[in-house]
């Protein structure tokens, strides 16, 4: 069997590296266009940075170590322009000559992933605007730092965008950062973004939301100016343009194969295209979401070598389709990591899926053991308890946590599920009740009806005739607490049950929505009938309300601090 790969990067290497561990006899071609193939996109950022010092621990393979470990005709520099599917040929140029050939196949494999999108607007071509996408695109943005840049502006503050942003604070660029819609990172819920726009402030990183990039245009004696759409404009020497990535399906659309959501490469369950022998892997293919099953593009790492040996797998006969994607993700920005698996709040309130949600702040490992950090994690689930997603952020070990989740999300665990998991425990590495035991019990709770949860959103909307009860203690209260709220800490409040206005309806909080979880316990036993705790305390409300009205007031400002 011969087979040719088009795409020698995450998804094509990795289907070209399991068909040759399942096939001594297949003749497998490689045909990349670039001249680098199995590089490490994901390092480029901490290359760029520094964090990589070498420009060679990027380039994980070479075509002639690919034809010695596992005899594979790796040829770079060789482009594919046209498919005939029917004659089972591909055209190819070879970039350096200009040459054109025909290569057969008996099955083509069309990895050929993603191109960064860029915008519509004027002065994108000029030599200081770039993308990050490849090792040449990398060399080229070197180039550039090489000649002493003092400002970068980078447009997008998803993954990349933001990596980059860090990466070129540490090498000493004044860096502005532009995002079009009203908080950074919008992968995830505002209010779980927020860690990270704080942080990048705190960096002075020049974080401006809300605003577009409307053009680029040069200034005479050198240097661009970027144009933004609030009228104000940002003088730069570099200009990354990070906005996301497009599938790169042009060859497969000229060949007539069906194509889906922003055409993207369709595939079916076993990563076959429209044409049997062909099949697609990697950020070019649509993917089936595995939370709403509906189709989506998610382009990321994982995904792309799991599909390349799953259509292996299948193209050799054994056990092998494609499994639907959750997104799992994280990014680093300076000192906060931010993750998430799943979907968050807003994406289940476009698709109108009816959810739950919790926030709880739990130590990455036991407080009394010295160099615990908070994890702030929150969890959707569904009226079923079935798990839907989760973000998190912190320091250490929010990685551990939403791994664990992810794979409880993938094996159909609910959140009983969760609150039930055992985890590895010592005092360095987690808690007996671990970040993720105490999301599910939280979630668990309010399935049952033994918690109802206000959020910092609803406040606005509160009957005036509502107590607001604050059960931190009064040293706490005294720093900042909201707006017309009784403080009676919660240890006081079985004696001091008849402050409380018999059968109104009460909204308790504290700092992190445990205490007020025991108080509403109290209330809630000792009879009052509308009892809710704030989730996820102030530590959330302070996040959610950055946006709400409220958050002038002079009293939740205090709070806030
Ligand atoms: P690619 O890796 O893009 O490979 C496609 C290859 O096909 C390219 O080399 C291209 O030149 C070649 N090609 C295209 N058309 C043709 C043609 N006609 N003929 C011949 N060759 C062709 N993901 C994560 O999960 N975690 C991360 O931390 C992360 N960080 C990233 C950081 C950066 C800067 C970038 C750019 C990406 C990052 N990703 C990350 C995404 C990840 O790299 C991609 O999801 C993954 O590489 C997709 O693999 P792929 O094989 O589908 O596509």
């Amino acid at each position: 069997m011969k087979v040719v790969v088009v795409g020698g990067v995450a998804g094509g290497m990795s289907f070209a590296a399991r068909a040759r561990r399942l096939s001594e006899d297949a003749k497998i071609v490689v045909l990349e266009r670039d001249a680098y193939v199995s590089f490490a996109n994901c390092g480029l950022p901490y290359y760029l940075g520094g964090e990589i010092a070498e420009r060679e621990s990027l380039l994980l393979n070479t075509a002639q170590s690919l034809a010695a470990s596992l005899a594979l005709d790796v040829r770079t520099g060789h482009e594919v322009i046209s498919i005939d599917p029917l004659g089972r040929t591909v055209r190819v140029r070879e970039r350096a000559s200009g040459r054109e050939y025909t290569e057969g196949y008996d099955t083509l494999v069309l990895a050929t992933g993603a191109e960064p999108v860029v915008p519509p607007i004027p002065g994108v071509d000029l030599p200081g605007v770039r993308v990050l996408r490849t090792v040449p695109d990398v060399d080229a943005l070197q180039a550039i730092l090489a000649g002493g840049p003092r400002h970068a502006v980078i447009v997008g503050s998803g993954f990349i965008g933001l990596e980059v942003a860090e990466a070129l604070h540490h090498r000493g660029l004044a860096v502005t950062l532009v995002e079009l819609a009203d908080q950074v990172l919008p992968a995830l819920d505002p209010e779980m973004a927020r860690a990270v726009e704080l942080d990048l402030r705190a960096h002075q990183i020049d974080v401006r939301l809300a605003t577009s990039a409307t053009s680029v245009r040069p200034v005479p004696g050198g240097g661009l100016v970027v144009e933004l759409s609030d009228g104000r404009s940002v003088p730069a020497d570099l200009v990354l343009l990070a906005v996301g990535v497009r599938p790169q399906t042009a060859l497969a659309a000229g060949a007539g194969l069906a194509l889906g959501v922003r055409g993207a490469l369709l595939v079916d369950e076993y990563l076959r295209t429209s044409v049997s022998s062909i099949y697609g892997v990697g950020d070019a293919i649509q993917v089936v979401d595995a939370v709403t099953g509906a189709p989506a593009l998610v382009p990321l790492a994982g995904p792309a070598n799991r599909q390349g040996r799953a259509a292996a797998n299948h193209l050799f006969g054994r056990p092998g389709a494609a499994t639907p994607v959750l997104g799992t993700a994280i990014v680093r920005v300076f000192e906060t990591v931010a993750a998430t698996t799943g979907h968050g709040e807003k994406v289940l309130e476009t698709a109108g899926i009816a959810h739950h949600v919790v926030h709880v702040h739990p130590g990455d490992h036991a407080g009394y053991y010295p160099g615990a950090h908070p994890i702030h994690l929150k969890l959707m689930f569904a009226p079923d308890g079935r798990i839907l997603g989760a973000q998190a952020t912190g320091s250490t070990g929010v990685d551990k946590r939403i791994d664990v989740i992810a794979t409880a999300l993938r094996a159909g665990l609910s959140v009983q599920g969760l609150a039930d998991l055992e985890l590895a425990y010592a005092p360095p590495f987690g808690s007996a009740k671990d970040p993720v035991n105490m999301a599910g019990s939280v979630a668990e709770n309010v399935l049952a009806g033994d918690l109802n949860l206000w959020r910092g959103t609803d406040l606005a909307g509160r009957d005036p005739e509502s107590v607001l009860l604050d059960v931190r203690s009064p040293a706490e209260f005294n720093t900042g607490h909201l707006p017309g709220a009784l403080n009676i800490p919660h240890t006081h409040l079985r004696a001091r049950l008849d402050e409380v206005p018999a059968s109104a309806s009460v909204w308790v909080y504290c700092a992190s929505g445990f205490r007020s979880y025991l108080a509403l316990r109290v209330l809630r036993q000792r009879g009052w009938p509308d009892v809710r705790s704030l989730s996820g305390g102030l530590l959330t409300l302070q996040r959610e309300l950055a946006d709400c009205e409220l958050a002038q007031s002079g009293d939740l400002l205090a709070a806030r601090r």
